[in-house]
């Protein structure tokens, strides 16, 4: 989109085990970076990433366009980020001080900025497998919401759910990042 200027270009597409999914458990799918949205829809460990994949933009975008971009471009009114908040997804992290794991909610810290040092990249984000979940999206394609009732628990401890809200950007004054947390 033309919003940054680098000085310097790094081409992580030949970086070892970053284009993979894999199933870890039955809670957990875990999506390498490199992984391209129309990867996404093709899978069936998690419905929902597929689901919600098939909105982002067209065929050359969803072929092209990698889980690491999205969720490193942080826009509000993108898919995947909408969904790893939802979820409430696990995004693996390396840089020169070695690897670490940031939970979405503190990745996200506005509108096209994350919590990501210059010099680190995201390798892989584990996405929680809920009970349930649904995808929306609306007519005029500027909003998404997913929700998602397990597998978090509510301060009470019983079942708890989470939506989250994407927007267009700029989306006006209130912050364009959404989510909550509810018992059910
Ligand atoms: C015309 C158009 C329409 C689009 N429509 C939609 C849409 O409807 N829905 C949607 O969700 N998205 C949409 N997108 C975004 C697209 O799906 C990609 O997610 C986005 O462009 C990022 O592309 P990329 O993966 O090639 O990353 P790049 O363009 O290569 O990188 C994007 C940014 O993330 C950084 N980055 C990339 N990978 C990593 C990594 N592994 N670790 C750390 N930083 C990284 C780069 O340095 C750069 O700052 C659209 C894009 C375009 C151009």
């Amino acid at each position: 989109m033309r919003l940054g200027r680098p000085t310097i270009l790094v081409d992580i597409n030949r970086g070892p085990g970053l284009d993979t999914i894999e199933k870890l458990n039955d809670t957990t799918v875990r999506v390498g970076a490199l992984v391209r949205h129309s990867m996404l829809i093709e899978q069936t460990h998690l419905p929902l990433l597929s689901e919600a994949a098939k909105w982002i933009g067209h065929s050359a975008i969803r072929t092209r366009g990698t889980t690491g971009g999205s969720i490193a471009h942080a826009d509000p009114s993108a898919e995947l980020p909408v969904v790893a908040t939802a979820l409430g997804a696990l995004v693996h992290v390396h840089g020169p001080g070695g690897t670490r794991t940031v939970v979405a909610d503190d990745l996200f810290v506005g509108p096209l900025e994350t919590s990501l040092d210059e010099n680190e990249i995201v390798t892989a984000v584990d996405f929680p497998v809920p009970e349930r979940s649904g995808f929306a999206a609306s007519p005029v394609g500027t909003a998404t919401s997913v929700s998602s009732p397990s597998p978090w628990r509510s301060s009470e401890g019983s079942p708890g759910s989470r939506s989250a809200v994407s927007a267009p950007y700029p989306s006006g004054p209130s912050p364009p990042k959404r989510s909550s947390r509810t018992g059910r």
